[in-house]
């Protein structure tokens, strides 16, 4: 198929569709394209969602990965409000929540994942959000300020991420985590430990190890979070932060291949040579590791938009990346490398209480990941250094007066 005739069908209009988008027009790609999004808006960046949009520091234009022109301009059929209910591979059709067709030759699913509800009583009362879409983040907003309460549950990036915002506007923030420790799927516990301290260092309050059955509410608005020891955490709203599932429903009924997510090969191809999957929806191989695993972070969305645009243009695949993301709070800037996958050692650069240190995540004496805190050189060798899949020189790392280049080198 000439890559001019060619109808491309992109579903789901984020991050990973509306760049996939994109750069097939970059890569020369001429046929139609048409991008159908379930939101109002033209693709958007997540990440200041629970940030800088938070606070107020950036608006809609800002989030836009482009404007609304640019799709027009480019012979992108942009649709939204849309959402794809079917696929039927054996006649290459969608079918839309509006009952019409679209007849594809190579079709992406960038359909990304949901925040994961938690099936518990008063589950259905106003005032308890998530956090997935700007929407979301609207209603969230309209709940902080002065003497407003807002309970976190869930202690993981985004559920920091909000409680920073609400202290910063004056909010009060209580995290509310089932585990004894915060971030305690992600990172390691030098990292929770520090995490916890500068936040309790603004005012956030939080309950470890609680479990959360349930929500009491008055005039069908939440007032408050039932744990399971018998407390009643009080709240004005509560944000709920428990992770993300993937929107694989329509692959999964159309029979393609899924296991954690849409299962997809290093070209983003998945089961069905016409049918790339990519960014939160997609199980992916991850060489450097030698597994497969699902991903939420925007470099992996950017990765495998172009994984797929050059396979549906005929370009060679793209190198491999190593993957990494990133999380704000207060003044910290986290990095974060790799995954710590197998490791067997953690080394700590630098010092947790300047607020300046990174912790590398080891096999042996290779480089699994690296979590960096105000350090960007930590961040950027360290992700050179797993890429290279090069024995490192562990008393060098550990000293922080031998420079990472040097250390890279
Ligand atoms: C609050 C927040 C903060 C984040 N912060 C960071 C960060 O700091 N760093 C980082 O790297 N990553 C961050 N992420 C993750 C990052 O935003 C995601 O990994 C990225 O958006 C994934 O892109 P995607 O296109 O796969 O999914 P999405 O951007 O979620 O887009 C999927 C789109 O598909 C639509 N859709 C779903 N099903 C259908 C259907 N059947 N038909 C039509 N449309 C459909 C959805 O409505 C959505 O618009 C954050 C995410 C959130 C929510």
């Amino acid at each position: 198929m000439s890559s001019s005739d060619a109808h491309v069908v992109i579903i789901g209009a984020g991050h990973a569709g509306g760049t996939a988008a994109a750069l097939l027009r970059q890569y020369g790609f001429a046929g139609p394209i048409t991008l159908v999004g379930e939101e109002p808006i033209p693709p958007y960046q997540r990440p200041p969602l629970s940030k800088a949009w938070l606070k107020g520091e950036a608006d809609a234009d800002s989030l836009a990965l482009k404007p609304l022109e640019f799709y027009a301009e480019n012979n992108i059929d942009f649709r939204p409000n849309l959402k794809a209910v079917k696929l039927a591979r054996s006649d290459k059709i969608v079918t839309l929540s509006d009952g019409a067709t679209l007849t594809y030759d190579f079709l992406i699913l960038a359909t990304g994942a949901r925040a994961i509800k938690l099936p518990v009583e008063g589950a259905d009362l106003k005032g308890l959000l998530e956090l997935r879409t700007a929407a979301d983040a609207e209603a969230l907003k309209a709940t902080l300020g002065p003497g407003k309460r807002l309970a976190i549950v869930g202690g993981g990036y985004i559920g920091l991420e909000a409680a920073a915002s609400a202290r910063s506007l004056g909010a009060e923030a209580v995290v509310l985590e089932r585990e004894t420790r915060l971030l305690a799927r992600v990172a390691c516990e030098t990292l929770s430990t520090f995490f916890q301290g500068r936040h309790e260092a603004h005012g956030v309050r939080f309950e470890l190890g609680a479990s959360v059955v349930g929500f009491e509410g008055r005039d069908g608005h939440v007032t408050g979070v039932k744990l399971a020891d018998g407390r009643t955490i009080a709240c004005d709203a509560a944000l709920i932060g428990v992770g993300a599932a993937p929107n694989d429903e329509i692959a999964k009924d159309a029979g393609l291949d899924c296991a954690r997510g849409i299962v997809v090969d290093l070209e983003a191809r998945t089961s069905d040579p016409s049918i790339f999957a990519i960014g939160d929806v997609a199980h992916r191989p991850m060489p450097i590791y030698d597994r497969m695993f699902r991903m939420e972070s925007v470099p992996n969305a950017l990765e495998q938009a172009k994984q797929a645009a050059s396979a549906i243009t005929g370009r060679p695949a793209p190198a491999g990346e190593t993957p990494w993301q990133w999380s704000d709070q207060y003044d910290l800037k986290l990095q974060i490398a790799g995954y710590a996958f197998d490791a067997d050692e953690i080394l700590l650069r630098g010092d947790p209480a300047t607020g300046k240190f990174a912790i590398f995540h080891l096999k042996g004496d290779l480089v699994q990941s690296v979590e960096a805190i105000n350090s960007p050189p930590e961040f950027m060798m360290g992700r050179q250094l797993i890429g290279a899949r090069r024995p490192v020189n562990k008393a060098k790392l550990a000293d922080t007066t031998v420079s990472m280049k040097e250390v890279a080198a």
